[in-house]
Protein backbone atom coordinates (compact mmCIF):
# COMPACT_ATOMS: atom_id res chain seq x y z
CA UNK A 1 0.00 0.00 0.00
CA UNK A 2 1.46 3.46 -0.99
CA UNK A 3 -0.18 6.65 0.59
CA UNK A 4 0.52 10.16 -1.09
CA UNK A 5 2.99 12.32 0.66
CA UNK A 6 1.21 15.38 0.83
CA UNK A 7 -2.44 14.31 1.92
CA UNK A 8 -1.50 11.12 3.24
CA UNK A 9 -4.39 9.93 0.62
CA UNK A 10 -4.14 5.72 -0.26
CA UNK A 11 -2.84 5.67 -3.89
CA UNK A 12 -4.50 2.20 -5.25
CA UNK A 13 -6.55 1.24 -8.18
CA UNK A 14 -5.81 4.89 -9.72
CA UNK A 15 -6.04 5.40 -13.85
CA UNK A 16 -3.07 7.71 -13.42
CA UNK A 17 -0.31 8.26 -11.63
CA UNK A 18 -1.79 11.66 -10.10
CA UNK A 19 -3.40 11.51 -5.78
CA UNK A 20 -7.21 11.83 -6.76
CA UNK A 21 -7.27 13.79 -3.10
CA UNK A 22 -4.52 16.64 -3.69
CA UNK A 23 -3.42 16.01 -7.42
CA UNK A 24 0.25 15.51 -6.52
CA UNK A 25 1.70 13.55 -9.10
CA UNK A 26 3.71 10.27 -7.98
CA UNK A 27 5.89 7.47 -9.60
CA UNK A 28 5.13 3.93 -8.75
CA UNK A 29 8.85 3.29 -9.54
CA UNK A 30 10.37 6.00 -7.62
CA UNK A 31 9.80 5.98 -3.61
CA UNK A 32 10.74 9.38 -2.82
CA UNK A 33 7.57 10.53 -4.49
CA UNK A 34 5.38 8.39 -2.31
CA UNK A 35 4.46 7.42 1.52
CA UNK A 36 5.34 3.66 2.26
CA UNK A 37 3.17 3.74 5.42
CA UNK A 38 0.13 5.62 6.84
CA UNK A 39 0.53 8.60 8.79
CA UNK A 40 -1.88 9.77 11.25
CA UNK A 41 -4.36 11.76 10.03
CA UNK A 42 -7.87 13.30 10.35
CA UNK A 43 -9.98 11.99 7.91
CA UNK A 44 -12.70 10.88 10.38
CA UNK A 45 -13.23 14.75 10.77
CA UNK A 46 -13.89 15.13 7.24
CA UNK A 47 -16.24 12.31 7.27
CA UNK A 48 -18.15 13.65 9.99
CA UNK A 49 -18.59 17.15 8.49
CA UNK A 50 -19.68 15.28 5.60
CA UNK A 51 -22.32 13.32 7.61
CA UNK A 52 -23.04 16.66 9.48
CA UNK A 53 -24.19 17.90 6.07
CA UNK A 54 -26.16 15.13 4.78
CA UNK A 55 -28.66 15.96 7.22
CA UNK A 56 -31.36 17.62 5.63
CA UNK A 57 -31.25 15.21 3.14
CA UNK A 58 -31.42 12.72 5.74
CA UNK A 59 -34.46 14.05 7.30
CA UNK A 60 -36.22 14.76 3.68
CA UNK A 61 -36.20 10.83 3.19
CA UNK A 62 -37.49 10.37 6.88
CA UNK A 63 -40.42 12.72 6.41
CA UNK A 64 -41.62 11.64 2.60
CA UNK A 65 -40.38 7.84 4.14
CA UNK A 66 -43.27 8.10 6.40
CA UNK A 67 -45.91 9.25 3.44
CA UNK A 68 -44.70 6.76 1.39
CA UNK A 69 -44.62 3.89 3.63
CA UNK A 70 -48.12 5.31 4.86
CA UNK A 71 -49.82 5.27 1.28
CA UNK A 72 -48.28 1.49 0.61
CA UNK A 73 -49.93 0.29 3.95
CA UNK A 74 -53.34 2.00 3.16
CA UNK A 75 -53.40 1.30 -0.28
CA UNK A 76 -54.13 5.19 -1.40
CA UNK A 77 -52.31 8.77 -0.48
CA UNK A 78 -52.90 9.12 3.43
CA UNK A 79 -56.03 11.94 3.85
CA UNK A 80 -54.77 14.99 6.38
CA UNK A 81 -56.99 14.83 9.39
CA UNK A 82 -58.45 10.75 8.58
CA UNK A 83 -55.13 8.48 8.56
CA UNK A 84 -53.06 9.57 11.42
CA UNK A 85 -49.57 9.41 11.12
CA UNK A 86 -49.05 7.93 14.47
CA UNK A 87 -51.68 4.92 14.16
CA UNK A 88 -51.43 3.40 10.94
CA UNK A 89 -48.63 0.88 11.89
CA UNK A 90 -45.41 0.63 13.87
CA UNK A 91 -43.22 1.02 11.34
CA UNK A 92 -45.40 4.88 9.75
CA UNK A 93 -44.97 5.40 13.09
CA UNK A 94 -41.22 5.09 13.68
CA UNK A 95 -40.89 6.56 10.48
CA UNK A 96 -43.41 9.79 11.81
CA UNK A 97 -41.37 9.95 15.33
CA UNK A 98 -37.75 9.89 13.48
CA UNK A 99 -38.37 12.52 11.26
CA UNK A 100 -40.12 14.60 13.53
CA UNK A 101 -37.09 14.64 15.94
CA UNK A 102 -35.60 15.31 12.77
CA UNK A 103 -37.52 18.82 12.12
CA UNK A 104 -37.40 20.02 15.28
CA UNK A 105 -33.57 19.38 15.12
CA UNK A 106 -33.55 21.54 11.93
CA UNK A 107 -31.95 24.89 14.07
CA UNK A 108 -29.79 23.22 16.06
CA UNK A 109 -28.58 21.08 12.59
CA UNK A 110 -28.46 24.58 10.55
CA UNK A 111 -26.03 25.48 13.18
CA UNK A 112 -24.19 22.67 13.48
CA UNK A 113 -23.87 22.22 9.15
CA UNK A 114 -22.32 26.35 9.46
CA UNK A 115 -19.93 24.70 12.21
CA UNK A 116 -18.43 21.86 10.19
CA UNK A 117 -18.09 23.73 7.10
CA UNK A 118 -15.96 25.91 8.64
CA UNK A 119 -14.16 23.06 10.20
CA UNK A 120 -14.04 21.11 7.01
CA UNK A 121 -12.25 24.56 5.09
CA UNK A 122 -9.92 25.01 7.91
CA UNK A 123 -8.76 21.38 8.50
CA UNK A 124 -8.41 20.43 4.63
CA UNK A 125 -6.32 23.63 4.50
CA UNK A 126 -4.35 22.42 7.51
CA UNK A 127 -3.95 19.27 6.21
CA UNK A 128 -2.84 19.87 2.43
CA UNK A 129 -1.15 23.43 2.80
CA UNK A 130 -3.62 24.45 0.13
CA UNK A 131 -7.14 24.02 -1.16
CA UNK A 132 -8.41 20.68 -2.06
CA UNK A 133 -10.47 19.80 -5.13
CA UNK A 134 -12.68 18.44 -2.77
CA UNK A 135 -12.92 21.17 -0.47
CA UNK A 136 -16.17 22.25 -2.35
CA UNK A 137 -18.31 18.80 -1.24
CA UNK A 138 -19.53 19.76 2.21
CA UNK A 139 -20.56 23.13 1.35
CA UNK A 140 -22.19 21.58 -1.89
CA UNK A 141 -23.71 18.86 0.20
CA UNK A 142 -25.15 20.74 2.61
CA UNK A 143 -26.79 23.91 0.21
CA UNK A 144 -28.35 21.13 -2.04
CA UNK A 145 -29.68 19.96 0.92
CA UNK A 146 -31.07 22.88 2.55
CA UNK A 147 -32.29 24.44 -0.68
CA UNK A 148 -34.93 21.23 -1.45
CA UNK A 149 -35.60 20.87 2.13
CA UNK A 150 -36.63 24.57 2.65
CA UNK A 151 -38.05 24.72 -0.90
CA UNK A 152 -40.15 21.14 -0.17
CA UNK A 153 -41.31 21.95 3.20
CA UNK A 154 -42.19 25.66 2.01
CA UNK A 155 -44.32 24.69 -1.23
CA UNK A 156 -45.29 20.97 0.06
CA UNK A 157 -45.83 19.43 -3.55
CA UNK A 158 -48.81 16.94 -2.56
CA UNK A 159 -49.20 18.51 0.77
CA UNK A 160 -47.42 15.94 2.13
CA UNK A 161 -46.43 18.23 5.12
CA UNK A 162 -49.89 19.36 5.88
CA UNK A 163 -50.80 15.69 6.48
CA UNK A 164 -47.85 15.05 8.61
CA UNK A 165 -48.73 18.30 10.61
CA UNK A 166 -52.35 17.32 11.10
ZN1 LIG B 1 -2.65 13.75 -2.12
Amino acid sequence: MIYCKTCHYPLVRLETNRCPECGRAFDPGDEATFDNTPRHHRRWISGLCVLIAFYPTLVLVLFYGCWLVAAVSLGHRPIPSRDDPKYINVIVSAFYYAAGVGLLGTPFAMALNLIAMMVDSVERRWRLGRPSRSQVRVPLISCIGWLLFLLLIALDPGRVMYWFMD
